[in-house]
């Protein structure tokens, strides 16, 4: 089947109720303006050699027929995309958080929210829509890589080619969202074991901490795979209290404050505009940093005795700097 009519069923199946409170591509409108496109283009072909067809007798043609740069599809097309990739990103990163937000709460918290939610809520529901919010994201992001593809073949450019790494450069490339590890890792915590079916899902996830290099992997409807490293590139360890900067890299929270040059009990918030990614050396990455409470709940479980370890070392260093730094508060306080 074709990825068109793929897309068409799966925006119009049995999750058209929870697909229409959210953005999507709109693929269909972007494939017809393509179309028209390639039409012209054919038309312009033969149209040099027999050289009768005239542009003011077909206004439709003048305003297709700039084969080179194709500047109504072009301004059109990536500007309408760009706002799409953002909106997607947009409702699903609000999404899962929101998700999560259910699950990870405990305590008072969590029977608070649950009788606001009117027990509607319960963790079979909780699994179906990190399902669906999987395939969402996957599905979208098919729809914008094929549809460039179209693009380039068309206009035989490379522009949607140079448009997908603008679109990774301001991390609106969708599979590459942070939220998308936390809902990996809210599967795994759900489901305990590796690879298990919990509900019925044509992806499976998996992590391994035991491993050289700890990894969890996801692989996505389409069989698109996706691996994540979970070792901390400051302090070489596996991740903890995992944060992940807007850039996309992983860190502990602990060695990305000290990157940042601030105190954990600051916290990145606290990071100036300037401070750049250790790996990448982007800046301002730091003030949207997402805490990545699903993967540290994953590898707590998995990994208990390390686990603790570090939480027993990240409080030492928390003391120990609040200690540092109300001396040199005082000190400044009273000058001496
Ligand atoms: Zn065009
Ligand atoms: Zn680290
Ligand atoms: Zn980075």
């Amino acid at each position: 089947m074709k990825f068109g009519e793929t897309f068409k069923e799966y925006l119009h199946g049995d999750q058209e109720w929870f697909l229409d409170k959210f953005s999507h591509v709109e693929y269909k409108r972007l494939k017809r303006v393509l179309k028209s496109c390639r039409t012209c283009q054919a038309l312009h072909g033969s149209n040099k050699k027999t050289e009768q067809i005239d542009d003011e007798e077909n206004p439709m043609l003048s305003q297709f027929c700039q084969c080179q740069s194709c500047p109504v599809c072009d301004q059109m097309f990536f500007t309408e995309l760009m706002r799409e990739a953002t909106d997607i990103a947009g409702c699903f990163s609000s999404r899962v958080r929101h998700l999560l937000h259910l699950h990870v709460a405990t305590g008072m918290q969590r029977y608070v929210l649950r009788i606001r939610q009117c027990f509607k809520n319960d963790q079979q529901d909780l699994v179906q829509e990190g399902r669906m919010l999987i395939e969402y994201i996957t599905m979208n992001a098919i729809a914008i890589r094929k549809i460039l593809k179209k693009y380039d073949k068309v206009h035989s450019s490379v522009n949607g080619k140079k448009f997908k790494s603008k679109m990774r450069a301001e991390h609106l490339e969708l599979l590459q969202s942070p939220w998308l590890i936390e809902l990996g890792a809210f599967y795994l915590n759900f489901n305990g074991s590796d690879g298990g079916e919990f509900i019925q899902f044509s992806g499976s996830f998996a992590c391994d901490l035991n491993a050289t290099e700890p990894v969890m992997t996801m692989v996505l409807p389409n069989s698109i795979k996706l691996e994540y490293d979970l070792t901390c590139a400051i302090c070489l360890e596996t991740v903890f209290n995992p944060y992940a900067l807007t850039c996309g890299h992983l860190f502990c929270k602990s060695c990305a404050c000290s990157a940042a040059s601030v105190m954990i009990f600051q916290g990145l918030k606290a990071a100036s505009p300037d401070s750049k990614c250790p790996i990448c050396r982007e800046a301002g990455v730091y003030a949207n940093a997402v805490n990545m409470l699903e993967l540290d709940l994953l590898i707590k479980r998995r990994h208990r005795d390390y686990w603790k370890e570090r939480l027993i070392a990240e409080r030492a260093e928390m003391v120990k700097q609040s200690k540092e730094y109300w001396e040199s508060q005082t000190k400044y306080v009273i000058g001496y």
